[in-house]
């Protein structure tokens, strides 16, 4: 296996602990400072099951914090990923300070104020590295990426970006060359979120195919030619989007905005929904602020959330094809009106519906697509040069975990 990264890397030398206390200071007024050294900081991961009120119970918060949320933040709630690390602070016994995720660029901050609690809804502070790798084929595909990187996203984020024109089974050869260029977000000195791919080529058969993600999401070749498939379509015949997707980014009068982790459709109660695409109910049942919900499991890691459903027609464990009816509009949990919440998540992080649903227009034209081939053939050229390039170790690597460790130390991400 042939290796090269050009880019320079960082080291992750201070204490977890250090960075933890660092990052969460930030929250504290000036006049609580004193209060840190006498407190201590943990890790945890959001257990299967738990919820933000069994949260609050288990730290003696009082309930009435839970019930006088705002509906839209109890929504937020339901969407805390079990499996994700969280932090807590604590004096003693007292929680002070807990940052909770609910995708990659938002968290929740729940915070003590005198003898209350308050929450909000913040952005997850992070930075992004752009990486280059390339390696020649070993074993797999598959395996060799995870060998180089450890990171299992990138591995299948990759073989996605080639299914349909590449028979990986009976095309690939040891010896085949392939150099993905991407960016990854890092948070308290691990890797978070799922990788974005921005340009990647296969080398097979002497000849090298290339894929290029445009600013629309989408996968293009060299050529401005959409590569996407387009799995999912809208699920059902909607009046209007009442409320479009929002990673909650800061306004600049108004302080920070809620996030709003899916789409919106008002349409009248009992309008059937559809299955977006084909795949596995892996949730039917009530949840929350969410009400009667449906999840589906769908391919690539893409799952779809139906909330607020009037009527759920599908069990759990159906295998459900694109269009079956799985229920009906209404307004159940935390909801001022028939509507139908629709929520995507790819690789369990939630990102923008209308991005990744089949769209009529989705050919580049004119000066968007001049832009895009004069970028394009920029990463095809940085590209090449990575497919020619060797090197015998990767300067970095993801652990267990997701701690990120690099090897050479000219840089420290704190
Ligand atoms: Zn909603």
């Amino acid at each position: 296996m042939r290796f090269f990264i050009p880019f320079s890397f960082m080291s992750y030398t201070k204490s977890l602990k250090n960075t933890l206390k660092t990052a969460l200071t930030s929250f504290f007024t000036l006049g609580a400072l004193h209060a840190i050294n006498a407190a201590t900081i943990q890790e945890s991961k959001w257990e299967q099951g738990q919820t933000l009120l069994t949260f609050f119970e288990k730290n003696a918060i009082p309930l009435k914090t839970y019930y006088d949320l705002a509906p839209e933040d109890k929504e937020l709630a339901d969407e805390i990923i079990s499996g994700s690390t969280y932090y807590t602070l604590y004096d003693d016994n007292t929680l002070l300070q807990a940052l909770i995720p609910i995708n990659e660029n938002a968290q929740l901050h729940i915070f003590k104020q005198g003898d209350k609690y308050g929450m909000r809804a913040i952005p997850i502070v992070y930075f992004s590295k752009e990486h280059t790798v390339s390696l020649s084929v070993d074993n797999s595909l598959y395996n060799d990426i995870i060998r180089l990187t450890g990171d299992s996203f990138l591995a299948g984020d990759f073989i996605q970006a080639y299914r349909g024109s590449v028979d990986f089974r009976r095309e690939i050869r040891k010896g085949d060359q392939l150099a993905i260029i991407y960016e990854r977000k890092y948070r308290l000195g691990k890797n978070f979120g799922a990788p974005n791919i921005k340009a990647s080529t296969l080398r097979v058969n002497n000849r090298n195919q290339y894929v290029v993600r445009h600013d629309d999401g989408h996968l293009y070749d060299l050529n401005g030619n959409n590569l996407s498939k387009y799995l999912l379509t809208v699920p059902l015949h909607y009046k209007r989007i009442s409320s479009h997707f929002s990673m909650g980014r800061k306004h600049p009068i108004l302080g920070y905005k809620r996030p709003h982790l899916g789409t919106d459709y008002a349409a009248p109660r009992h309008t059937p929904i559809r299955a977006s695409g084909n795949g596995k109910v892996i949730f039917a049942g009530t949840k929350g602020g969410y009400g009667k919900t449906v999840i589906i499991q769908h391919e690539n890691g893409y799952k779809t959330l139906y909330a607020h459903m009037q009527k759920i027609d599908v069990r759990n464990g159906a295998v459900v094809k694109q269009g079956r009816k799985i229920g009906t509009v209404g307004s159940t949990g935390l909801s001022t009106g028939p509507h139908l919440h629709f929520g995507l998540y790819r690789n369990g992080n939630a990102v923008n519906p209308i991005k990744h649903l089949k769209i009529a227009h989705s050919k580049l034209k004119g000066k968007e697509k001049d832009n895009f081939i004069a970028n394009a053939k920029i990463y095809r050229d940085a590209l090449n040069i990575a497919l020619q390039k060797e090197s015998k170790d990767a300067p970095f690597k993801l652990k267990k975990g997701g701690y990120v460790v690099y090897l050479s130390t000219d840089e420290n991400p704190n």
